[in-house]
C-alpha cells in the first residue's frame, strides 16, 4: 500500500535505527508491521498530543499503551519525578517511596494484602507464576488464546486449541518442555476450563488471565466468567491469578476488581501505576505472598525493583486519579465510542465498539466477538485504511486491529473535536478498502 503523507525525518531515524537494532525497534508493535509504513519517531508528549521527528502533531490514542493516564507531561507528575531525580537516581537500598506506594495500591485494591515491586510487567507474571508453583508444589498453567502477559516463556504458548490442549511454543526459543507445562484454552470457555482440571488432576499451579483482556482488542469477560474461574481455582487447589497490567488503576480506581469485585488469588500490575517509568508490581494473599524470598523460599529479586524516581512519578500519579478523574476518562471514552461508531455506521462498515469500562476497540466485524477466534475474523483490511487515513489526519491510534484505545484525563474538547474532524474520512477510507 503506497501512503499519500510522508514522514523523511522518521523515515531517516527507523533507517539508522535498522541498522543497530533488531527492526529497528525496542518492541515489536512499534515497528508498525501489520498497517505498514513508516513508524513514527516521536520528541514530545503534552496533555493529549504528541510531536514526532517530522514536526506533526497527533492527538494521541495509545497513551503509551496505557501508562499515561493523566496525559503526557503532567505538571505534579514532572515535579515529583525532578524532585526524586534531585536526591538521586538509585540506591539499591529500601527507600521510603516504595514503602508509600506499596501503601497506596493495598490501600486501593482490597485482596492485595501485600505485594512486591518490580520493573516490568512481564517480570511482575513471570514472578506471580513462580510464586503459584512454589507456593502449590504443582507445575501447569492454564492460559487463555489471545491472552498476552508479557514475553515470559511459559505464557508464549497461545497456539493449540481445544481442551486441555497442551501449548505449543508460539516463538523460537520457547523450549517445548517450557511449553509443555502451559495449558492454552479457549477464552470465555468455562467448560474448558472444566475439562482442564479434571484432565490433569492435582497438576495445575494456577490459573492466569487477563482480568478483561485487551491484547486481542478488547474482549470483556463474559457474566459470570471470572467468578466461575475462582471458584473451579478453589475447588481444585489452583491459585487464580489475575493479570491487571493493562486494566489496573485504569478500569477504575481498583481496576478491574473494583469493577467485578472478583477476589483473585494474586494480582498482577504495570503501566499506570508506573507513571510512564519502568514499575510493575505482583501482589495478593498474605499466605502466598509470605513464601516469597527473603520471607519464604521462592527467589524473586531486582535490582532497580522499587527504583525511587519510578515510585516517584508511580505514586503522583496514582494520587492524582480520584473519582473525578476516573468520571472524566469514562466520559471521553464513552464520547469516542459513539462518535467512532456513528462515523462507520454511517458509511456502512461492518463494526462492533467493544468496551470494558473506558478501555475500548474497534472490530471490523459486526459478529460478536467472545474470544481470540472470533477477534481474528474481522475486516483486518479495513482497520489498516482507517489508521493510516486517522494518522494522516493527526491522530495516533494503536498501529493495530487487536489492541486496544487508550484515553486520559488530558483529552479535552479540542482533542475529541480533532478525532471527531477525522472519523468521516478515515470511514471513508474503512469502507473503500478492499482485502
Ligand atoms: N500483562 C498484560 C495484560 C499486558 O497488557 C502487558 C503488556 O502490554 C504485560 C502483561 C507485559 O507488561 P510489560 O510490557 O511491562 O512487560
Amino acid at each position: 500500500m503506497a501512503y499519500s503523507y510522508e514522514a523523511p525525518v522518521s523515515q531517516s531515524l527507523f533507517d539508522r535505527a535498522s541498522v543497530v537494532t533488531p527492526g529497528g525497534v525496542n518492541s515489536p508493535v512499534r515497528a508498525f508491521r501489520a498497517v505498514g509504513g513508516t513508524p513514527r519517531f516521536m520528541v514530545s508528549g503534552t496533555g493529549p498530543y504528541l510531536t514526532d521527528a517530522d514536526g506533526r502533531e497527533y492527538v494521541d490514542l495509545v497513551c503509551s499503551w496505557g501508562p499515561m493516564i493523566l496525559g503526557h507531561s503532567h505538571p505534579e507528575v514532572i515535579a515529583a519525578v525532578q524532585e526524586a531525580v534531585s536526591r538521586g537516581t538509585s540506591f539499591g537500598t529500601p527507600g521510603e517511596g516504595e514503602v508509600a506506594l506499596a501503601e497506596e495500591i493495598v490501600a486501593r485494591i482490597e485482596p492485595v494484602e501485600q505485594v512486591r515491586l518490580v520493573s516490568s510487567g512481564t517480570e511482575a507474571t513471570m514472578s506471580a507464576i513462580r510464586l503459584a508453583r512454589g507456593f502449590t508444589g504443582r507445575a501447569k498453567v492454564v492460559k487463555f488464546a489471545g491472552c498476552y502477559h508479557g514475553h515470559v516463556d511459559a505464557l508464549l504458548a497461545a497456539a493449540g486449541s481445544g481442551v486441555a490442549t497442551f501449548g505449543l511454543p508460539d516463538t523460537p526459543g520457547v523450549t517445548g518442555a517450557t511449553a509443555g507445562d502451559t495449558v492454552v484454552l479457549p477464552y470465555n470457555d468455562l467448560d474448558a476450563v472444566r475439562a482442564a482440571f479434571a484432565a490433569h488432576p492435582g497438576e495445575i499451579a494456577c490459573v492466569i488471565t487477563e482480568a478483561s483482556p485487551g491484547n486481542m482488542g478488547v474482549v470483556p469477560p463474559a457474566d459470570g466468567f471470572n467468578a466461575g474461574l475462582k471458584e473451579l481455582c478453589a475447588a481444585n487447589g489452583a491459585l487464580y491469578i489475575s493479570d491487571e497490567v493493562m486494566t489496573g488503576f485504569r478500569t477504575s480506581k481498583a481496576g478491574w476488581y473494583g469493577v467485578d469485585g472478583v477476589r483473585p488469588d494474586l494480582m498482577t500490575f504495570g503501566k499506570v501505576m508506573g507513571g510512564g517509568f519502568p514499575a510493575a508490581a505482583f501482589g495478593g494473599r498474605g499466605d502466598v505472598m509470605a513464601h516469597l524470598a527473603p520471607a519464604g523460599p521462592v527467589y524473586q529479586a531486582g535490582t532497580l525493583s522499587g527504583n525511587p524516581v519510578a515510585t516517584a512519578a508511580g505514586l503522583a500519579q496514582l494520587r492524582l486519579l480520584d473519582d473525578a478523574a476516573y468520571a472524566k476518562i469514562d466520559a471521553v471514552s464513552a464520547e469516542l465510542r459513539s462518535l467512532v461508531g456513528d462515523a462507520l455506521s454511517k458509511e456502512g462498515v461492518a463494526h462492533t465498539v467493544s468496551a470494558a469500562s473506558n478501555m475500548f476497540s474497534v472490530f471490523f466485524t459486526d459478529q460478536p466477538v467472545r474470544d481470540y477466534e472470533d477477534a481474528k475474523k474481522q475486516d483486518v483490511f479495513r482497520f489498516t485504511a482507517f489508521f493510516h487515513s486517522m494518522l494522516e489526519q493527526g491522530v495516533y491510534l494503536p498501529p493495530s486491529a487487536f489492541e486496544s484505545w487508550f484515553v486520559s484525563t488530558a483529552h479535552d474538547e479540542q482533542a475529541i473535536e480533532r478525532i471527531a474532524a477525522a472519523l468521516p474520512a478515515a470511514a471513508r477510507a474503512a469502507s473503500e478498502a478492499t482485502a
